[in-house]
């Protein structure tokens, strides 16, 4: 059997993280190396590799994912705006395999992004 990925063993809970939500499709918790004041993952439980291999079914699920994206920058109290960021594939810079958005908040953001 393929190993699981980091997000899979989150989501299972075999290894820890700073949950901040979690409902019956998707979770979300504090990255690890934080690059704003607040950084949060959202994965889906339902493991997509990457935005890229995302088909029409996964419609629902993807809408679901942006409207707690939304509900989360009310929860973590990000009144100033914020950023959402999916890296998807080598050039996209994805470590993680499994999808996710990176929610960014708490300082003014710069654009470009590296
Ligand atoms: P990617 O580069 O794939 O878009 O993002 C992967 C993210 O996962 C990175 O921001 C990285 O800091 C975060 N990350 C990697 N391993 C762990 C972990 O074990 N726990 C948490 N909370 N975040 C992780």
């Amino acid at each position: 059997m393929a190993e699981k990925n980091i997000f899979q063993r989150i989501i299972d809970k075999e290894i820890p993280a700073q949950i901040v939500y979690e409902d019956d499709q998707c979770l979300a918790f504090r990255d690890i190396s934080p690059q704003a004041p607040t950084h949060v993952l959202l994965v889906p439980k339902r493991p997509i590799p990457s935005l890229a291999d995302a088909t029409a079914a996964d419609g629902p699920l993807l809408g679901h994912l942006l409207l707690v994206t939304r509900k989360l920058a009310e929860q973590l109290k990000l009144t100033g705006g914020f950023r959402v960021v999916i890296n998807a594939g080598a050039d996209g810079g994805q470590t993680v395999y499994h999808l996710h958005f990176h929610v960014l908040g708490g300082r003014q953001l710069t654009w470009p992004p590296g």
